[in-house]
């Protein structure tokens, strides 16, 4: 069976895994959050006590390490050796993690068939940050979907509010810079839209607005 791929890239914040969420389901297809991988890769390091920045140990850990992604409900689980993370790995501290270990080359290595594996066997609409330009350069459609920072900080501190995890917006404006600066600036698969990326700035759009925007550039494609 030739399967469809819609991959969506972007900044942290930008509402990706959200708009892909509600895409997935009004298409049929599998929204796969690959963040969770990293985030995963990022808990397991935090455990163990290595410094994520830490290329060579980091790369020691990774034959320790066994993900599954299991779907629940259109719910993605993570399953890390046997246990299922998922409510872990959403932390201030994991996040941070999570960028680090995502520009260590034997980790974006390690991930790429768990990736590119499920495109093979489903429909898949995949969130990330390199899926149009290296995970899945083939994908029917690449939306790269971004956001001025000060706003993607607003929803993201909101998100974690509602959430119950305490925090305060600088904080979060200035995890949001940073991990920006992380992700575009790494020399491997950086932050950057595909050639042939439809952009989509939903600064000024409330989620409505962008799920109808997104709905339109995929109608158009398919
Ligand atoms: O999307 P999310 O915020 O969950 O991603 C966590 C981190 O994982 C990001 O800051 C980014 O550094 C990394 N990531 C990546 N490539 C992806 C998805 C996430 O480098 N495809």
């Amino acid at each position: 069976m030739n399967t469809v791929a819609i991959a969506i890239d972007g900044p942290s914040g930008a509402g990706k895994s959200t708009l892909a969420r509600m895409t997935a389901k009004e298409f049929g297809y599998i929204y796969v959050d690959t963040g969770a991988l990293y985030r995963t890769v990022g808990l397991f390091t935090l455990r163990r006590g290595v410094d994520t920045k830490d290329r060579e140990s980091v790369a020691a850990l990774l034959p320790e390490i066994r993900i599954e992604m299991r779907y629940a409900g259109g719910v993605q689980r993570m399953i890390l050796n046997g246990e299922d993370v998922t409510d872990l790995i959403r932390t201030p501290e994991v996040s941070m993690a999570a960028s680090e270990v995502s520009a260590i080359p034997a980790v974006r290595a390690f991930l790429l068939d768990t990736q590119r594996d499920m495109a093979k066997k489903y429909n898949v609409i995949m969130d990330g940050r390199d899926i149009g330009t290296v995970v899945l350069p083939d994908a029917r459609i690449k939306i790269f979907l971004t956001a001025s920072a000060a706003e993607r900080a607003r929803r993201r501190f909101r998100e974690l509010r509602d959430r119950g995890v305490e925090t305060d917006f600088e904080t979060v404006l200035r995890d949001i810079e940073l991990r920006d600066r992380n992700d575009s600036s790494r020399d491997i698969a950086p932050l950057r839209p595909a050639p042939d990326a439809v952009m989509c700035d939903t600064t000024e759009h409330d989620l409505e607005a962008s799920f109808a925007l997104i709905r339109r550039i995929i109608r158009e494609r398919i």
